[in-house]
């Protein structure tokens, strides 16, 4: 689990005005709403260019929860986890924001009709979740924004967590550690 996850591009619109987030923890689980999440992959089609499309109203739910070990056994550890949760898919724009966009407006038909041209590539992007932030994470998986708001968040129910919990904690760190070194040896 890192806390250094990248926004997709420094300072940009969609950082600005966001709602405030805020946390709330129950036992060791701990919700984070409201989100703003930011879906990446999505291309205006005509001028390549990145189109950040998001939804307000989401949470982000995160703490320790009991997992199966393996798929082949039925022991169960304490282990992190972190779980996106967008209130909804974003909806495509009728154009592209970008100025000076190359797009046609319509495009004509065998039949001689003129009918609008689409524009955003990467639409199977846009799904709603629930996505679970585990390694290897889901390309299509949303980002929360802004990160320097919701990483100290983050930082402080861990931190949390471990105080009220620091057995399942422990326990918790020492199945990443092995999921780990399990990863580095492929
Ligand atoms: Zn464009």
């Amino acid at each position: 689990m890192t806390t250094d996850d990248p926004e997709p591009g420094g300072v940009n619109p969609w950082v600005a005005h966001t709602p405030e987030p805020v946390l709330s923890i129950t036992g060791h689980t701990a919700v984070i709403s409201p989100v703003r999440f930011v879906w990446p992959g999505t291309y205006c089609s005509w001028c390549r260019q990145y189109v950040a499309l998001w939804t307000d109203g989401g949470a982000i739910e995160a703490g320790i929860r009991t997992r199966r070990i393996s798929r082949r056994s039925s022991a169960t550890t304490p282990s992190w986890f972190r779980v996106y949760r967008p209130a909804s898919a974003p909806s495509i724009p009728d154009g592209c924001p970008h100025p000076g966009c190359p797009r046609p407006a319509t495009r004509t038909l065998p039949t001689g009709e003129q009918v609008p041209t689409g524009w955003l590539d990467g639409k199977w992007n846009l799904a709603v979740g629930p996505f679970t932030f585990e390694h290897p994470v889901d390309p299509r998986c949303p980002h929360p924004v802004p990160w320097a708001k919701i990483s100290p968040l983050l930082d402080q129910m861990w931190s949390t967590m471990r105080r009220t919990h620091p057995d399942l904690a422990a326990a918790a760190d020492a199945y990443a550690a092995e999921q780990r070194r399990r990863a580095e040896r492929g």
